[in-house]
């Protein structure tokens, strides 16, 4: 899924994209930018945003291309946590509805009197925003009926489970016809919030906005696999996807090292990342991640933790996080910069919308090589090791062209070269006399990692 950045390629009727221009909205904000394309196809989101990142317009302008402004029935349903914020959101949607004629919108809140709430009601409305405590009574006395919405929206969803009103939020959610899209916004990812998804939510999509970088979208996908059945399921995962990089959670080193020697059996390239591994060892398995020249990296949470691993296209959970903070960090390391990524977690309890190892599609013979091989050269920065003398070296005398070069690492007393899986050959050759500064290169062992 890819993001985009004006608002011309979407789907949107006339009359909403005229006004969009009249509001002097001319670029979508980065969760509309994520969140909208996949709004707009009907697709259950999972957002995080905060107040002011322009998510009110994502979910408006979603529910208002859903409305049949000719049927005066309730077919939007935003609940907030504060009378404040239903106003707030109120406001916004009908900024985005004035140019399309007759949309009626109401606002249902605790803490203001009842009687106007009430004759609105009753002269219908295509759109409620409110609290859940009145929204909850004006469905009990039956002034709302809840039959025709198409679109529920938890606005603040974080929010709303701090305030108490989890009892009300599920009575109300229950008596929506489950063929609904539903948009669940929220600061922040609890695993209150996650349950919450799960329960009133279809596949959804999560759309992560890191205020740091653009947004990108991840695909969430849980697989059903007990204890015995988790590496199974995890090469399944590995072959259906065959991505050109990955990194495999684990809870404890040991558990690292088992997962990284059965896919290291299968012919997977792989590296592990865990505490009691040596610094040395440990920058080179990131070295290794980020040349390409292994493609697996099995980590345990307190070694990846504050690394600057690059955007990866495949996250997996081989043991889920109980910490919801740690999954979204994890689940973080894919999707980023407006990239998609994906993320898949092992359960052991099947949920709606969980896979089984079955029903993924896993390539069968050896997994690929990895796309690079690195070499290893002592000297780096503390010597002036430059990666232009490298490069030079390699295409003036090894003979490569310079597309076969990837990334040069220079550290600070070694230096790690990758170069084509291919090539590598030519430059083993030339390696037996060759030298860069006086010093050889050679093929970079692969310690004993496990
Ligand atoms: P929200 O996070 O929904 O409260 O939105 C924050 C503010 O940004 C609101 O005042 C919106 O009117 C405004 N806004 C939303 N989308 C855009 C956009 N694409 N361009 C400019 N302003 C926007």
């Amino acid at each position: 899924m890819t993001s985009f950045s004006t608002f011309d390629s979407l789907p949107l009727s006339p009359s909403l994209m005229e006004n969009l221009s009249g509001l002097g909205y001319d670029e979508p904000t980065p969760i509309q930018a994520a969140a909208l394309p996949l709004i707009l196809e009907g697709r259950d989101v999972l957002g995080q945003a905060k107040t002011g990142s322009g998510k009110t317009a994502a979910f408006g302008l979603g529910l208002l291309q859903r409305l049949d402004p000719e049927v005066l029935e309730t077919q939007a349903l935003v609940i907030c946590p504060v009378r404040e914020l239903a106003e707030q959101v109120a406001t916004e949607i009908r900024r985005l509805a004035r140019n399309i004629p007759n949309v009626k919108l109401v606002t249902l809140c605790g803490g203001m009197p009842g009687r106007p709430q009430d004759i609105s009601m009753k002269a219908g409305a295509h759109i409620v925003v409110g609290t859940p405590g009145r929204i909850a009574k004006h469905i009990r006395k039956e002034q709302l009926l809840v039959s025709a919405i198409r679109t529920l929206v938890l606005d603040e969803a974080d929010r709303l489970l701090d305030m108490g009103f989890e009892e009300e939020v599920k009575e109300i959610v229950h008596q929506i016809p489950r063929n609904r899209q539903t948009l669940l916004f929220s600061a922040t990812f609890p695993e209150e919030i996650r349950a919450m998804s799960r329960k009133f939510q279809k596949n959804p999509e999560s759309v992560i906005v890191d205020t740091a970088l653009a947004p990108g979208v991840v695909e969430e996908r849980e697989v059903v696999a007990g204890p015995k059945e988790k590496l199974r399921a995890l090469s399944r995962i590995l072959r259906q996807e065959m991505p050109e990089s990955a990194l495999v959670f684990c809870a404890t080193r040991q558990g690292c090292r088992e997962v990284a020697k059965a896919l290291s059996a299968e012919g997977f390239s792989v590296a592990t990342l865990h505490g009691e591994m040596e610094q040395r060892d440990r920058s080179d398995a990131l070295i290794r991640l980020g040349n390409r020249s292994v493609r697996i990296l099995v980590a345990t949470d307190v070694a990846a933790r504050g690394l600057d691993i690059e955007d990866l296209p495949l996250v997996i959970h081989y043991d889920p996080a109980n910490d919801p903070d740690i999954h979204l960090h994890r689940t973080g390391r894919t999707g980023r910069a407006g990239r998609s990524g994906k993320a898949f977690a092992l359960v052991e309890r099947r949920r709606p919308g969980a896979l089984f190892p079955e029903d993924l599609n896993p390539q069968h013979g050896s997994p690929p090589p990895p796309a690079m091989v690195s070499f290893l050269m002592n000297g780096g920065k503390k010597d002036k090791i430059r990666p232009g003398d490298i490069l030079g070296a390699m295409v003036k005398e090894a003979g490569l062209n310079a597309e076969d070069v990837g990334k040069i690492h220079v550290a600070d007393t070694y230096t790690v070269i990758a170069v084509r899986n291919g090539v590598q050959r030519k430059v083993q050759k030339w390696a037996t006399a060759g030298r860069i500064k006086g010093r050889r290169i050679a093929p970079m062992p692969a310690r004993d990692i496990f």
